[in-house]
Protein backbone atom coordinates (compact mmCIF):
# COMPACT_ATOMS: atom_id res chain seq x y z
CA UNK A 1 0.00 0.00 0.00
CA UNK A 2 1.22 3.40 -0.80
CA UNK A 3 2.03 5.91 1.95
CA UNK A 4 -0.20 8.37 2.66
CA UNK A 5 1.45 11.93 2.17
CA UNK A 6 0.26 12.47 6.28
CA UNK A 7 2.62 9.55 7.30
CA UNK A 8 5.30 11.48 8.24
CA UNK A 9 3.69 12.62 11.85
CA UNK A 10 4.30 8.69 12.82
CA UNK A 11 7.98 9.98 13.17
CA UNK A 12 7.17 12.09 15.75
CA UNK A 13 6.78 9.26 18.03
CA UNK A 14 9.45 8.53 20.55
CA UNK A 15 10.88 4.60 21.30
CA UNK A 16 10.23 4.01 24.62
CA UNK A 17 11.08 0.71 25.06
CA UNK A 18 12.63 -0.74 28.41
CA UNK A 19 15.99 -1.67 29.13
CA UNK A 20 16.18 -5.59 28.76
CA UNK A 21 16.70 -7.59 31.63
CA UNK A 22 16.00 -6.15 34.66
CA UNK A 23 12.51 -6.43 36.80
CA UNK A 24 9.48 -3.97 35.08
CA UNK A 25 7.30 -2.81 38.51
CA UNK A 26 4.43 -1.16 37.39
CA UNK A 27 2.49 0.61 39.96
CA UNK A 28 -0.87 1.88 39.53
CA UNK A 29 -2.81 4.32 42.25
CA UNK A 30 -6.38 5.95 42.37
CA UNK A 31 -6.93 9.11 41.98
CA UNK A 32 -8.56 10.91 44.67
CA UNK A 33 -9.82 7.86 46.31
CA UNK A 34 -9.90 9.79 49.88
CA UNK A 35 -12.84 11.50 47.95
CA UNK A 36 -13.79 8.43 46.51
CA UNK A 37 -14.55 6.17 49.29
CA UNK A 38 -16.22 9.14 51.37
CA UNK A 39 -18.74 9.35 48.64
CA UNK A 40 -18.75 5.78 48.50
CA UNK A 41 -19.31 5.43 51.93
CA UNK A 42 -16.36 3.16 52.39
CA UNK A 43 -16.10 1.61 55.95
CA UNK A 44 -13.33 3.25 57.77
CA UNK A 45 -10.23 2.57 58.56
CA UNK A 46 -10.88 -0.53 55.82
CA UNK A 47 -13.67 -1.77 53.78
CA UNK A 48 -13.44 -4.63 52.71
CA UNK A 49 -15.29 -4.89 49.89
CA UNK A 50 -12.87 -2.24 48.49
CA UNK A 51 -10.29 -4.34 49.11
CA UNK A 52 -11.55 -7.74 47.29
CA UNK A 53 -12.77 -5.60 44.77
CA UNK A 54 -9.22 -4.50 44.13
CA UNK A 55 -7.89 -7.56 44.44
CA UNK A 56 -10.38 -8.63 41.66
CA UNK A 57 -9.14 -6.68 38.99
CA UNK A 58 -5.73 -7.31 40.13
CA UNK A 59 -6.42 -11.09 39.41
CA UNK A 60 -7.85 -9.63 35.83
CA UNK A 61 -5.10 -8.16 34.79
CA UNK A 62 -2.76 -11.40 35.76
CA UNK A 63 -4.73 -13.28 33.60
CA UNK A 64 -4.42 -11.54 30.70
CA UNK A 65 -0.87 -10.75 31.21
CA UNK A 66 1.01 -13.85 32.03
CA UNK A 67 4.41 -12.48 32.49
CA UNK A 68 3.59 -10.79 35.76
CA UNK A 69 4.70 -12.90 38.44
CA UNK A 70 3.41 -11.08 41.66
CA UNK A 71 1.38 -8.33 42.71
CA UNK A 72 0.97 -6.64 45.87
CA UNK A 73 -2.27 -4.29 46.69
CA UNK A 74 -3.09 -2.28 49.53
CA UNK A 75 -5.46 0.67 50.16
CA UNK A 76 -6.01 2.45 46.32
CA UNK A 77 -2.73 1.07 44.74
CA UNK A 78 -1.33 -2.34 43.71
CA UNK A 79 2.19 -3.03 42.31
CA UNK A 80 2.39 -5.33 39.23
CA UNK A 81 6.21 -7.32 39.22
CA UNK A 82 7.21 -8.39 35.45
CA UNK A 83 9.39 -11.37 34.62
CA UNK A 84 12.66 -9.73 33.80
CA UNK A 85 12.99 -11.56 30.41
CA UNK A 86 9.12 -9.91 29.39
CA UNK A 87 8.67 -9.27 25.63
CA UNK A 88 5.12 -7.73 26.26
CA UNK A 89 4.79 -4.97 23.46
CA UNK A 90 8.64 -4.62 22.85
CA UNK A 91 8.85 -3.52 26.56
CA UNK A 92 7.42 -0.57 25.23
CA UNK A 93 6.52 1.66 28.27
CA UNK A 94 3.69 3.45 27.49
CA UNK A 95 2.07 0.50 26.08
CA UNK A 96 2.61 -2.17 29.03
CA UNK A 97 1.48 0.70 31.85
CA UNK A 98 -1.39 1.72 29.81
CA UNK A 99 -2.40 -1.62 29.65
CA UNK A 100 -2.18 -2.48 33.21
CA UNK A 101 -3.93 0.79 34.19
CA UNK A 102 -7.19 0.22 31.77
CA UNK A 103 -7.34 -2.98 32.04
CA UNK A 104 -7.18 -3.07 36.01
CA UNK A 105 -9.77 0.28 35.91
CA UNK A 106 -12.18 -1.65 33.70
CA UNK A 107 -12.36 -4.18 36.01
CA UNK A 108 -13.05 -2.15 38.99
CA UNK A 109 -15.61 -1.07 36.94
CA UNK A 110 -17.51 -3.99 35.49
CA UNK A 111 -16.82 -6.43 39.30
CA UNK A 112 -18.17 -3.02 40.85
CA UNK A 113 -21.65 -4.61 41.57
CA UNK A 114 -19.98 -8.23 43.06
CA UNK A 115 -18.83 -6.67 46.39
CA UNK A 116 -20.84 -3.27 46.44
CA UNK A 117 -23.84 -5.00 46.02
CA UNK A 118 -26.56 -2.24 47.27
CA UNK A 119 -25.51 0.29 44.50
CA UNK A 120 -25.27 -0.76 40.60
CA UNK A 121 -22.63 0.73 39.62
CA UNK A 122 -19.83 3.73 40.96
CA UNK A 123 -21.23 7.25 41.26
CA UNK A 124 -18.91 8.47 38.97
CA UNK A 125 -15.92 6.81 36.91
CA UNK A 126 -13.11 6.09 38.98
CA UNK A 127 -9.45 7.43 37.97
CA UNK A 128 -6.07 5.22 38.27
CA UNK A 129 -2.65 6.53 37.39
CA UNK A 130 0.26 4.24 36.72
CA UNK A 131 3.45 3.98 35.97
CA UNK A 132 6.72 1.99 35.21
CA UNK A 133 10.16 1.52 37.15
CA UNK A 134 12.89 -0.84 36.26
CA UNK A 135 14.80 -2.88 39.24
CA UNK A 136 17.60 -4.62 38.78
CA UNK A 137 18.03 -6.98 41.22
CA UNK A 138 16.28 -9.22 43.78
CA UNK A 139 17.54 -6.65 46.10
CA UNK A 140 16.07 -3.78 45.08
CA UNK A 141 12.98 -5.80 44.12
CA UNK A 142 12.38 -7.30 47.68
CA UNK A 143 12.74 -3.91 49.48
CA UNK A 144 10.46 -2.16 46.81
CA UNK A 145 7.57 -4.79 48.18
CA UNK A 146 9.02 -4.10 51.90
CA UNK A 147 9.01 -0.31 51.42
CA UNK A 148 4.83 -0.37 50.09
CA UNK A 149 4.34 -3.21 52.53
CA UNK A 150 5.71 -0.87 55.45
CA UNK A 151 3.97 2.09 53.74
CA UNK A 152 0.86 -0.19 54.95
CA UNK A 153 1.51 -1.15 57.95
CA UNK A 154 1.98 2.60 58.60
CA UNK A 155 -0.81 3.80 57.33
CA UNK A 156 -3.17 1.58 58.50
CA UNK A 157 -1.49 1.89 62.01
CA UNK A 158 -2.40 5.31 61.84
CA UNK A 159 -6.17 4.99 60.57
CA UNK A 160 -6.84 2.19 62.97
CA UNK A 161 -5.98 4.59 65.57
CA UNK A 162 -7.28 7.71 63.85
CA UNK A 163 -10.70 6.09 63.09
CA UNK A 164 -10.78 4.87 66.87
CA UNK A 165 -10.80 8.30 68.28
CA UNK A 166 -13.26 9.43 65.83
CA UNK A 167 -15.66 7.11 65.75
CA UNK A 168 -15.48 5.52 69.29
CA UNK A 169 -14.15 8.42 71.68
CA UNK A 170 -16.00 10.82 69.75
CA UNK A 171 -12.98 13.21 68.78
CA UNK A 172 -13.43 15.64 66.17
CA UNK A 173 -11.58 14.95 62.91
CA UNK A 174 -8.85 17.51 64.29
CA UNK A 175 -9.04 16.83 67.98
CA UNK A 176 -7.88 12.95 66.50
CA UNK A 177 -5.05 14.19 64.44
CA UNK A 178 -3.71 16.81 67.14
CA UNK A 179 -4.04 13.78 69.52
CA UNK A 180 -1.80 11.34 67.15
CA UNK A 181 0.66 14.23 66.30
CA UNK A 182 4.23 13.07 67.51
CA UNK A 183 3.39 9.47 68.51
CA UNK A 184 5.27 6.32 67.44
CA UNK A 185 4.08 2.58 66.35
CA UNK A 186 4.35 1.77 70.30
CA UNK A 187 2.18 4.62 71.31
CA UNK A 188 -0.63 3.91 69.09
CA UNK A 189 -0.54 0.35 70.04
CA UNK A 190 -0.97 1.23 73.71
CA UNK A 191 -3.55 3.70 72.80
CA UNK A 192 -5.91 1.25 70.73
CA UNK A 193 -5.69 -1.45 73.40
CA UNK A 194 -6.12 0.67 76.99
CA UNK A 195 -8.38 2.67 75.33
CA UNK A 196 -9.95 0.68 73.25
CA UNK A 197 -9.59 -2.61 73.79
CA UNK A 198 -8.44 -3.28 70.18
CA UNK A 199 -5.23 -6.07 70.03
CA UNK A 200 -3.92 -4.25 66.85
CA UNK A 201 -1.33 -7.27 66.13
CA UNK A 202 -4.78 -9.27 66.16
CA UNK A 203 -5.95 -7.21 63.15
CA UNK A 204 -6.73 -9.33 60.15
CA UNK A 205 -3.67 -9.13 58.22
CA UNK A 206 -4.95 -8.22 55.00
CA UNK A 207 -5.28 -4.65 56.51
CA UNK A 208 -1.69 -4.95 58.39
CA UNK A 209 0.12 -6.28 55.62
CA UNK A 210 -1.50 -5.82 51.90
CA UNK A 211 -2.95 -8.75 49.65
CA UNK A 212 -0.56 -10.85 47.70
CA UNK A 213 -1.13 -12.16 44.32
CA UNK A 214 1.60 -15.05 43.05
CA UNK A 215 1.61 -16.76 39.88
CA UNK A 216 1.52 -20.38 40.36
CA UNK A 217 3.69 -22.84 38.61
CA UNK A 218 2.36 -24.27 35.89
CA UNK A 219 3.59 -27.90 34.78
CA UNK A 220 5.71 -28.01 31.54
CA UNK A 221 2.97 -29.90 29.84
CA UNK A 222 -0.53 -29.07 31.20
CA UNK A 223 -3.19 -27.24 29.62
CA UNK A 224 -2.31 -23.24 30.48
CA UNK A 225 -6.24 -22.45 30.26
CA UNK A 226 -7.21 -25.51 32.88
CA UNK A 227 -4.98 -24.19 34.96
CA UNK A 228 -4.62 -20.78 35.35
CA UNK A 229 -8.10 -19.82 36.12
CA UNK A 230 -7.66 -21.84 39.55
CA UNK A 231 -5.81 -18.61 40.86
CA UNK A 232 -8.45 -16.58 41.66
CA UNK A 233 -10.10 -19.16 43.78
CA UNK A 234 -6.90 -19.94 45.91
CA UNK A 235 -5.32 -16.21 46.19
CA UNK A 236 -6.69 -13.09 48.06
CA UNK A 237 -9.96 -12.98 49.31
CA UNK A 238 -10.31 -12.25 53.34
CA UNK A 239 -8.71 -15.70 54.72
CA UNK A 240 -6.41 -17.13 52.23
CA UNK A 241 -4.90 -13.73 51.43
CA UNK A 242 -1.04 -14.59 51.37
CA UNK A 243 1.30 -12.15 52.77
CA UNK A 244 4.85 -11.35 52.24
CA UNK A 245 6.83 -11.95 55.18
CA UNK A 246 9.10 -9.48 56.38
CA UNK A 247 12.23 -9.24 54.47
CA UNK A 248 15.07 -11.49 55.81
CA UNK A 249 12.17 -13.81 57.38
CA UNK A 250 11.17 -15.62 54.18
CA UNK A 251 10.44 -18.72 53.70
CA UNK A 252 9.61 -21.24 51.63
CA UNK A 253 10.41 -20.82 48.02
CA UNK A 254 11.18 -17.21 47.02
CA UNK A 255 8.05 -15.23 45.45
CA UNK A 256 10.75 -13.22 43.14
CA UNK A 257 12.65 -15.55 41.47
CA UNK A 258 11.92 -16.20 38.02
CA UNK A 259 9.77 -19.01 37.47
CA UNK A 260 11.39 -22.45 35.42
CA UNK A 261 12.15 -21.81 32.34
CA UNK A 262 9.53 -24.48 31.46
CA UNK A 263 6.90 -21.75 32.67
CA UNK A 264 4.90 -19.91 30.42
CA UNK A 265 5.60 -16.81 28.99
CA UNK A 266 3.23 -14.59 27.81
CA UNK A 267 3.69 -14.67 24.13
P1 LIG B 1 -4.00 10.76 45.00
O1 LIG B 1 -4.89 11.11 43.86
O2 LIG B 1 -2.86 11.71 45.17
O3 LIG B 1 -3.54 9.32 44.99
P2 LIG B 1 -5.83 9.92 47.09
O4 LIG B 1 -6.97 10.68 47.68
O5 LIG B 1 -6.16 8.76 46.22
O6 LIG B 1 -4.91 10.97 46.32
P3 LIG B 1 -4.03 8.19 48.55
O7 LIG B 1 -2.80 8.62 49.29
O8 LIG B 1 -3.81 7.37 47.31
O9 LIG B 1 -4.89 9.48 48.28
O10 LIG B 1 -4.91 7.40 49.59
C1 LIG B 1 -6.00 6.62 49.25
C2 LIG B 1 -7.21 6.96 50.07
O11 LIG B 1 -8.29 6.05 49.79
C3 LIG B 1 -6.98 6.91 51.56
O12 LIG B 1 -7.59 8.04 52.13
C4 LIG B 1 -7.68 5.66 52.01
O13 LIG B 1 -8.15 5.77 53.29
C5 LIG B 1 -8.81 5.51 50.99
N1 LIG B 1 -9.14 4.10 50.75
C6 LIG B 1 -8.66 3.31 49.76
N2 LIG B 1 -9.12 2.06 49.86
C7 LIG B 1 -9.92 2.04 50.95
C8 LIG B 1 -10.68 1.01 51.59
N3 LIG B 1 -10.73 -0.24 51.12
N4 LIG B 1 -11.40 1.35 52.70
C9 LIG B 1 -11.36 2.60 53.17
N5 LIG B 1 -10.66 3.61 52.63
C10 LIG B 1 -9.94 3.34 51.53
P1 LIG C 1 -3.88 -4.05 18.56
O1 LIG C 1 -4.07 -4.69 19.90
O2 LIG C 1 -2.56 -4.25 17.98
O3 LIG C 1 -4.30 -2.60 18.56
P2 LIG C 1 -6.41 -4.51 17.23
O4 LIG C 1 -7.11 -5.80 16.93
O5 LIG C 1 -7.02 -3.64 18.28
O6 LIG C 1 -4.90 -4.84 17.58
P3 LIG C 1 -6.35 -2.20 15.47
O7 LIG C 1 -5.36 -1.95 14.39
O8 LIG C 1 -6.28 -1.30 16.66
O9 LIG C 1 -6.26 -3.74 15.84
O10 LIG C 1 -7.74 -2.14 14.80
C1 LIG C 1 -8.97 -2.05 15.50
C2 LIG C 1 -9.96 -3.07 15.01
O11 LIG C 1 -11.22 -2.88 15.64
C3 LIG C 1 -10.19 -3.02 13.50
O12 LIG C 1 -10.27 -4.32 13.00
C4 LIG C 1 -11.54 -2.36 13.40
O13 LIG C 1 -12.20 -2.76 12.24
C5 LIG C 1 -12.24 -2.77 14.66
N1 LIG C 1 -13.16 -1.76 15.11
C6 LIG C 1 -12.92 -0.74 15.96
N2 LIG C 1 -13.98 0.01 16.16
C7 LIG C 1 -14.96 -0.52 15.40
C8 LIG C 1 -16.34 -0.17 15.16
N3 LIG C 1 -16.91 0.87 15.76
N4 LIG C 1 -17.03 -0.95 14.34
C9 LIG C 1 -16.47 -2.01 13.73
N5 LIG C 1 -15.20 -2.39 13.90
C10 LIG C 1 -14.44 -1.66 14.72
MG1 LIG D 1 -1.05 9.02 44.47
MG1 LIG E 1 -4.64 7.54 45.43
MG1 LIG F 1 -2.78 5.47 47.38
MG1 LIG G 1 -6.21 -1.76 18.74
MG1 LIG H 1 -6.39 0.82 16.44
Amino acid sequence: MAKSKYEYVKEFETDDRMLRNVYVLVRIDGKGFHKFSQTHDFAKPNDVRGINLMNHAARCVMHELDDILLAFGESDEYSFLFRKSTDLYQRREAKIVSTVVSLFTSAYVYYWNDYFTDLKRPLYPPVFDGRAVLYPSEVEVKDYFAWRQADTHINNLFNTSFWALVEEGGLTPKAAEARLCGTDSKDKNEMLFTEFSTNYSKLPAMYRKGSVLLREQIPKDADKDAIIPTLPETLPGSKSAKVIPAPGLQSGPDPISEPASEAPSGQ
